[in-house]
């Protein structure tokens, strides 16, 4: 089979076309850059961070960010988390250096242990005091070294897996903050999805074709894949469903503002009287 636009050597088949790797990666850089212009994602001039954990979807979104720095006219520098998650959290780090290195992009790392725990001290609903943490850390950094909004690899199956899990466990609020661009207020930096409407398919032919370095290990600690599986059965059953459900998210208006004060202790912005980041601190924190 031969590429449907150049007629070199086919590679994959994406958005119902067959591609050579070259034009596979144009096609892929393409639809990234019309949905951050569709979305107004990244605004003329800003400083974007983007977090790199070294899995497929966040490398994929460096790299196509990278192209597309020039044509749209931002800054882009890099972010890795280190969550003393073992063997996985030091190849996590050196594959983000890597591609850091060879891009020429400058790399920040945030250590949690610097807070007094690492993930290993966890107990329980490790995924939910991780996310926790990294929002947090993310927001912090980002907000302190000046930076106009934080880029993460999210894809369209993780948003519409987490829009299902939230809406069964009754937190309807949820998917008013499923946005490609969220604003930024008071002490948030705004936050992007570049990969808003691209599949993890889509993310993992681009980093092959690209020939990019990955981390190919999930997380030790990573949650059930039941609701993501369901999302992969309603698009084979009403395909364009991902797609669609996206776009309906992304133009639903915010109904009411959070209500937020700030947090006791650190003084981010938070709904409680101290915010969960230091009540995770005081929990498994080796320091206290
Ligand atoms: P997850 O929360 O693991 O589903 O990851 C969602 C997004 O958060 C990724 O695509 C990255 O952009 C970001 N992210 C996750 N883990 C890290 C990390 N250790 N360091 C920096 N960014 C991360
Ligand atoms: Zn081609």
């Amino acid at each position: 089979m031969r590429c449907v636009r150049c007629g070199s050597e086919a590679f994959e088949r994406f958005r119902g076309k067959i591609y050579c790797r070259e034009c596979l990666i144009i096609k892929y850089d393409g639809a990234v850059e019309s949905s951050v212009r569709r979305y107004r994602m990244i605004k003329n001039g800003e400083r974007v961070l983007a977090a790199v954990s070294g899995g497929k979807d966040s490398i994929a979104m460096l790299s196509a960010l990278k192209s597309l720095s020039k044509k749209l006219n931002f800054e882009l520098s890099a972010l890795f988390i280190d969550l003393g998650i073992g063997e996985y959290s030091r190849k996590s780090g050196d594959t983000a250096r890597t591609l850091c290195r060879e891009y020429g992009i400058d790399l920040h790392i945030v250590k949690i242990a610097d807070h007094g725990f690492t993930m290993s001290d966890v107990s329980g609903k490790i995924c939910s005091v991780c996310g926790n943490v990294k929002r947090y850390l993310m927001n912090r950094f980002a907000r302190e070294k000046g930076f106009d909004s934080i880029a993460t690899g999210h894809c369209g199956e993780d948003i519409l897996s987490n829009f299902f899990k939230n809406l069964y466990s009754g937190n309807i609020q949820w998917s008013e903050k499923q946005k490609p661009r969220l604003e930024g207020y008071d002490r948030m930096v705004a936050r992007i999805r570049p990969l808003y409407e691209m599949s993890e398919r889509e993310n993992m032919l681009y980093v092959l074709a690209k020939d990019l370095p990955f981390v190919e290990d999930e997380c030790p600690h990573a949650p059930s894949t039941t609701w993501k599986e369901l999302v992969y059965e309603i698009e084979r059953k009403v395909p364009g469903f991902r797609v669609s459900v996206l776009r309906n998210l992304a133009r639903k208006k915010k109904i009411d503002k959070e209500e937020y004060r700030y947090c006791r202790i650190c003084g981010e912005i938070t709904t409680s009287d101290v915010c969960q980041f230091c009540r995770n601190v005081a929990k498994y924190s080796r320091d206290q």
